[in-house]
């Protein structure tokens, strides 16, 4: 390609696993340039971490780290050791491999208006810096394209459009995400940082992309499509509906195929490629307390089965030829993926004679009560399954509007683990009505359940967008009491019975992960992993190997493990914000942690100021 006439290029930004790319940026590049346009992807959030590392190598792609999965939580130690090192430079600032953390809240323009200047405690001004001088000013790119899906990517999304903005001015910058399609109504709101756009992009990325770069590239006037534009060319988009979304549904399989050309796949922290692809976007389910299914376009989407076939084989050919070997295991990045388009899929794998294994995201669904379904998946290539369980509780489920009434969570937990897939499950603690013993009962549950391999807890969360969250809005049944959310705010600040529901829930949580790991230290030693990891250790040492390699684990390290949890949950206890030892905690423990630590935080600052307000007002009377 001639660089020089490039039309955009694709920014990932961090942060997010350095285990693998995105799929997101690739099946955007794969449309576009379909459409005859030049583009090429960057992932500055791999070039981001070597860049702190300072391209230290730690011999990640040695066989030997697959062989004997203990020595690479080792090699992942030692990562995190350097990373801690290099923040050390930096004033508040925390990178590990799964989570960053800067000297101000993400969740906030102010605060990301002051973050994106301050160059002591945020290091992405100089990385964007360095690296708009060496990859993009030769470029010269006309559009930026900037993809904001986690609250983890705010700071440095807008850091590196002020570097733009400064060193490349001509440039028309596009922010696109989840977070932007669920926060753009507050961005509009605002006036803090509108100078650092020109369109912000909502929902499926295709459409409003393409007709962005017909706009800027071809000078064309047609109306576009799920796009916001600041009019910075005298637009005439001034009719988008803010409370709807335009001109249907974006079809999957118009891409003809995603472009992963342009990742390096040498550069991610894992001895083996994990390829991400995408067979469905969207969710099907319409469960009480998730926004899953507002983020997407409408309705539940799929790429054919013949595409995915197709996806695997140029993979398959591209890594072959770039790297002198097939990449071998896919991720599938949806939602959720139908059990219709995944036994079709296994058949299919099977019957192309290719060596494909994959993992993906999947409700409780009757067919997969049928051991002959799970050996077929298992045959054709799944090695991994995430459960959205959520609870063992009938009433619960009943409440979550979950839709599992006639399905026997034992039976597809058994049947896939007997075939010798993973067990992933997603546990949800403290949906409003939830008892104590009903938390009980699903510790023992989990517990004894053997076909569980590995979980992580998540702790209740009033949603923005949310199924719950707008029937909040002519009052409830539940008892919570919600603030309107700010900002990048996509969980609401609630309380719930008048208490600080947040913070009572997240210790339940952190117990109930210790009385787990406590009974089951297989369990324990899986979580400590980053979850990439574990379907490719479970193609090489079958779905087993949590209990194969407790041993190599040594009881000592288990001890310090419970003892940091511990440890860990009586600070937690005792503290509202206190600085606590992280190394050595479960995964569940930690992710859960960084989640909830600005959340907890700002609801006991709510219910403060309700008492204040309370109290100013009792006076007053
Ligand atoms: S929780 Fe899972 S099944 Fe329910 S709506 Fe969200 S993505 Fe779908």
């Amino acid at each position: 390609m001639d660089e020089a006439s490039l039309d955009s290029v694709l920014l990932t930004v961090p942060l997010s696993s350095p285990l693998h790319p995105k799929a997101s940026m690739p099946f955007l590049k794969g449309y576009i340039t379909q459409k005859g346009f030049r583009s090429k992807i960057f992932d500055t959030n791999i070039l981001f971490f070597n860049w702190m590392l300072k391209d230290q190598d730690f011999d990640i792609h040695n066989k030997k780290y697959i062989d004997n999965p203990v020595s690479l939580l080792g090699l992942y130690n030692q990562i995190e050791d350097s990373l801690t090192e290099a923040c050390s430079a930096y004033r508040g600032l925390g990178v590990d491999l799964r989570t960053i953390n800067f000297a101000y809240n993400r969740t906030y323009f102010k605060e990301v208006i002051k973050a994106i200047k301050d160059a002591d405690a945020n290091p992405m001004i100089k990385f964007y810096n360095e690296f708009i001088e060496t990859e993009l000013l030769h470029l010269n790119p006309k559009i930026v394209c900037i993809g904001v899906t986690f609250q983890d990517n705010i700071i440095a999304a807008f850091t590196l459009a002020d570097r733009v903005r400064e060193k490349l001015p001509s440039a028309k910058i596009v922010f696109g995400g989840q977070i932007i399609t669920r926060c753009y109504d507050k961005m509009l709101a605002d006036s803090f940082l509108k100078h650092l756009w020109d369109y912000l992009a909502l929902w499926d990325g295709e459409l409003p992309l393409l007709d962005i770069h017909n706009r800027v590239v071809n000078s064309s006037r047609e109306p576009m499509r799920n796009v916001i534009s600041q009019n910075t060319d005298n637009d005439t988009d001034n009719g988008f509906d803010l409370t709807g979304r335009q001109h249907g549904v974006f079809d999957l399989n118009e891409t003809i195929r995603p472009d992963f050309d342009d990742i390096d796949f040498d550069a991610y922290f894992f001895p083996e490629m994990l390829i991400p692809l995408q067979t469905a976007r969207g969710c099907y389910g319409s469960c009480e307390f998730c926004a899953i299914p507002s983020g997407s376009n409408f309705g539940f989407r799929e790429r054919s089965v013949e595409k995915l076939i197709d996806d695997i084989k140029y993979i398959q050919e591209l890594t072959q030829k770039k790297y002198g070997k097939k990449a071998t295991y896919f991720k599938f990045m949806d939602d959720t993926s139908s059990p219709r388009t995944l036994f079709s899929l296994a058949q299919q794998i099977i019957e192309n004679g290719l060596d494909a294994k994959w993992e993906t995201y999947v409700r409780m669904e009757t067919p997969f009560q049928e051991l002959e379904n799970m050996e077929l998946l298992f045959q054709g290539g799944c090695r991994k399954l995430m459960w959205g369980l959520e609870t063992n509780d009938p009433q619960v489920l009943k409440n979550m509007n979950k839709k599992v009434k006639h399905i026997s969570t034992n039976k597809v937990l058994d049947a896939s683990y007997e075939a010798g897939i993973l067990n992933f499950v997603f546990v949800l603690l403290g949906f409003p009505g939830e008892t104590d013993e009903q938390r009980t009962n699903l510790v023992d549950f989990i517990a004894g359940k053997e076909s569980i391999n590995v979980l992580t807890v998540a702790t209740f969360d009033v949603t923005k967008h949310s199924p719950m969250q707008s029937s909040l809005m002519d009052g409830n049944t539940w008892n919570l009491d919600c603030e309107m959310p700010k900002d990048f705010e996509v969980r609401l600040i609630y309380t719930l019975d008048g208490e600080n529901w947040k913070k009572k829930i997240v210790s339940y949580a952190q117990k109930f992960m210790l009385d787990v790991t406590k009974k089951r230290p297989d369990i324990a030693l899986v979580s400590l992993f980053p979850d990439q990891v574990r379907g490719i250790l479970t193609e090489k040492h079958n779905n087993k190997w949590g209990e194969t390699f407790l041993k190599d684990f040594g009881e000592e390290n288990l001890k310090k493990m419970l003892q940091a949890t511990e440890g860990y949950i009586d600070i937690f206890a005792n503290s509202e914000s206190g600085e606590m030892e992280l190394s050595y905690l479960p995964d569940p423990i930690k992710r859960e942690h960084f989640r909830t630590k600005d959340d907890i935080q700002a609801i006991s600052k709510a219910i403060a100021r309700r008492r204040r307000y309370e109290i100013k007002r009792g006076d007053s009377i």
